[in-house]
């Protein structure tokens, strides 16, 4: 399978080098050029074994491998996971909760980032790439600290993240600034998490500072939701998931399972939209936003308009206004338009927003429902969820919840759903406890405890060990001081 940029389809590369590579030179991303197409029957079948194996087959299609290959890959990636099916899914009511939380860092993120530094060095060594892999991540806080225990002390590779200064929930900062590891860094950015992102993508777009770099024995790589090393092993869960519930009854080998996902940079539903394209039996993909509702309205009406006020709410990892992967949607449902994705890709960096062809808007008027819940509705679906079911929902799951609710309440869904659930309630427990209670408790680990306590459900290991680790990064920066944060960096790792 090959890879070809979204804005220059002659532009061409191979999924591995991509993982290195991470976005083509002159802008766009990596897209996949046609989708494998899975067998129905074996995806069941292998569905009964490791989830490291049936994600190895999948990715095995994606990167042209044998299974066997991949499953190496995919075995020393998923060890560091709390259930030895890797995802849990739970029930809700008539619903299914799909917890891809359950990695080291208690986000979803893991279920990508665990991976990507197995196939990255793979992909090094295939390059013969003599130079160190230096990692520039932007995060709106789950990625940088999946992003810093994914590649901490990987031979080869260095890490630097970004995070907004006063963009992330305490305990999300709490998880970055204690990162131990001997080639990771971290430090605040002033400015919200689109100023970091854009930091990091001028970043990338500087030639003369990637020659800087080179000479020193650095090459660039992206651990956001842009690699194509990332989005690969998103797609697995999804076909895993569902042929669990086949494979358990909950569904039938011919029923298509609806999606909702809670979103952000559009990584994780563009996963469920390529695991669909491949034949995984997926129906409706649903798409969830917080009060940052630009994709809401985006799919509502065609118009994309990242012009509007930037809102600080309860679910930080979706506060996003630029929606990096919905180029990659945008290039696939225009049928791989390059000059069109480029004239609204131009548009949205002039303007700040684009609008689709009418015929294009109607069709994904009619295709993506779309739906977004307010802080106040978030913290309705949490004590809801909690009071009907005895199920605790984070933050960004809650979204989800409470946009289902919505889209059921129009009338648009009867089977049932599979609900992405992406983090811990126990990473946002100020929050998630003042849904449940009406208290504020400021303090992240008295929170925490408390809402041990009030569900009787225990603090992840992973939390409750923060809190005696002493804070290692402090570095603060401007938005246009980035570089020289960079500098800085690998000044640090020569040493
Ligand atoms: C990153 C993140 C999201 C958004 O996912 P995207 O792939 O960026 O759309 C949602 N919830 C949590 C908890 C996250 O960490």
């Amino acid at each position: 399978m090959e890879l070809c940029s979204t804005r220059n389809t002659r532009q061409t590369t191979n999924p591995l080098w991509a993982t290195v590579d991470s976005m083509p030179s002159g802008g766009g991303l990596w897209a996949m050029e046609s989708l494998p197409r899975l067998k129905s029957q074996d995806q069941c079948e292998c569905a009964k074994g490791s989830y490291a194996h049936h994600a190895a087959t999948v990715l095995s299609m994606l990167f042209d491998c044998s299974v066997e290959a991949m499953q190496k890959l995919t075995t020393a990636a998923y060890t560091r996971f709390d259930t030895p099916e890797i995802t849990k899914i739970a029930p809700l009511g008539q619903d299914r909760v799909l917890e891809l939380f359950h990695g080291p860092t208690l986000a979803f993120k893991d279920m990508a980032l665990q991976f990507l530094p197995h196939v990255m060095a793979q992909a090094a060594q295939a390059m013969a790439r003599k130079e160190k892999i230096l990692i520039l991540t932007a995060t709106s806080g789950d990625t940088g600290k999946a992003a810093l225990e994914g590649f901490r002390d990987v031979p080869g590779t260095s890490v630097l993240v970004f995070y907004p200064k006063d963009g992330v929930a305490e305990m999300q900062r709490k998880q970055m600034v204690t990162q131990q590891g001997g080639n990771v860094s971290v430090c605040a950015v002033e400015g919200n998490f689109d100023d970091a992102q854009r930091g990091v993508k001028e970043i990338f777009a500087d030639e003369a500072f990637a020659q800087e770099l080179r000479a020193q024995g650095y090459c660039l790589s992206s651990a956001n939701s842009i690699n194509f090393g990332r989005l690969a092993p998103q797609i697995c869960y999804y076909v895993n998931a569902r042929a669990r519930l086949v494979n358990d009854g909950a569904l039938r080998p011919d029923q298509d399972l609806d999606v909702i996902v809670p979103t952000g940079n559009f990584g994780n539903i563009l996963a469920a939209y390529y695991a669909k394209q491949m034949g995984a039996g997926l129906g409706t993909l649903i798409c969830a936003s917080n009060a940052n509702d630009v994709l809401t309205e985006f799919f509502t009406t065609g118009n994309y308009n990242s012009r509007r006020p930037f809102h600080k709410t309860m679910s930080p990892s979706m506060d996003i206004l630029v929606s990096s992967n919905l180029e990659r949607l945008l290039f696939a449902e225009s049928g791989r338009n390059e000059a069109e994705v480029q004239r609204m890709m131009d548009s949205l960096a002039q303007t700040g927003q684009y609008a689709l062809q009418p015929d294009i808007a109607q069709k994904f008027k009619t295709k993506y429902p779309a739906y977004s819940c307010n802080d106040e509705e978030t913290a309705a679906a949490i004590r809801a969820t909690w009071e009907q079911h005895k199920y605790l929902l984070d933050t960004h799951t809650a979204v989800a919840v409470g946009a289902l609710a919505k889209h059921r309440a129009a009338g648009c869904a009867n089977s049932p759903v599979l609900i992405a659930s992406t983090a811990s309630p126990f990473k946002f427990a100020p929050d998630v406890y003042r849904a449940l209670t009406g208290v504020q408790v400021d303090d992240a680990f008295e929170a925490c405890q408390r809402l041990a306590d009030h569900t009787g459900q225990s603090v992840p290991q992973a939390i409750s060990e923060l809190r005696t680790l002493p804070e290692r990064h402090n570095a603060v920066c401007a938005r246009s001081r980035m570089r020289d944060a960079v500098r800085a960096f690998v000044r640090e790792m020569d040493k």
